[in-house]
């Protein structure tokens, strides 16, 4: 008789929780449209069509990235890392170190600042084996444009050998600091040709999240950046956000890292998230 009502009681509560389950379902897909159908609303955007975005992180790696690419993994969204090489300069490090207390810093085990470095290379070889791209952000947050030819050149090849197991491309993805690349395209030339000369090809961007503005880090304007853009040009491309601070080697964007896994399923109800190559297509994978 125990036994009896004990298989009643589990039937019963297997057909509960399947029930509950698929209520549930049901209630999150209900949920899912409803939502979509207010952010069509909202920016105008048809029902009918996805426009294909490319998401891509700028100024990092910073622990934060980690947030980041958990909501990646977590939605299946491949992104492009560009990083700036001195973030994980920890020869650099390790030799500061030693220069301020020579005594300290044999390993690198008492220095702060190379175990913290070491922790972002980490971080970079984890985006890089989650199947994301890596480009290079320069050696250090400059205006490359209005700098001397040499050092320019001396820059761009320091982070290409720094960050060369991370790369993941050939030629290699480069995106130059504060949109030098094209603000300066016609009157500077020699940018881009000095990137090319050491084997690297330029990515640009056609939407910007402007989430590096403080005015823009509240509530949900960064991913109204995004949508009203998206929607109002009926075409996606390739989006710009920060997962790092240009001048700050630790910090994150938090404002971006704490709120991208919410902001990705919005996006989705009018984009298709799209590797980088649909982009670009004169790059073979590494
Ligand atoms: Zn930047």
């Amino acid at each position: 008789m125990i036994r009896t009502m004990t298989r009643y009681t589990t039937g019963y509560t297997r057909w509960l929780t399947a029930t509950m389950t698929t209520f549930a379902l049901l209630f999150a897909a209900t949920v899912q449209a409803a939502d979509c159908e207010a952010i069509r609303a909202k920016y105008s955007c048809p029902a009918e069509q996805k426009f294909p975005l490319h998401l891509s992180f700028d100024d990092g790696p910073a622990p934060e990235t980690v947030d980041v690419l958990a909501a990646l993994r977590k939605e299946r969204v491949p992104a492009t890392f560009f990083v700036l090489a001195e973030k994980i300069d920890c020869e650099r490090r390790l030799q500061e170190c030693k220069q301020a207390e020579p005594a300290s810093a044999t390993d690198g085990s008492q220095c702060l600042e190379y175990r913290q470095c070491q922790l972002r290379r980490t971080i970079l070889d984890q985006a890089r084996r989650d199947g994301h791209m890596i480009g290079s952000h320069a050696y250090s947050h400059l205006r490359y444009s209005s700098l001397p030819k040499e050092l320019m050149k001396r820059h761009f090849r320091a982070s290409k050998r720094l960050l060369k197991p991370y790369l993941t491309t050939e030629p290699a993805l480069f995106r130059l600091p504060y949109g030098d690349g094209w603000f300066n395209r016609q009157e500077k030339p020699h940018v881009l040709a000095a990137l090319d000369e050491i084997g690297f090809v330029h990515v640009d961007w056609q939407l910007s999240a402007f989430d590096w503005d403080t005015k823009n880090q509240e509530g949900d304007k960064i991913l109204d950046n995004v949508l009203s853009q998206v929607c109002s040009r009926k075409n996606g491309g390739i989006v710009l956000f920060h997962d790092g601070m240009d001048n700050q080697m630790h910090a994150g964007r938090t404002f971006t890292t704490e709120n991208i896994a919410r902001w990705i399923p919005a996006m989705r109800c009018v984009v298709d998230f799209k590797p980088l190559d649909y982009f670009l297509k004169n790059i073979k994978l590494k």
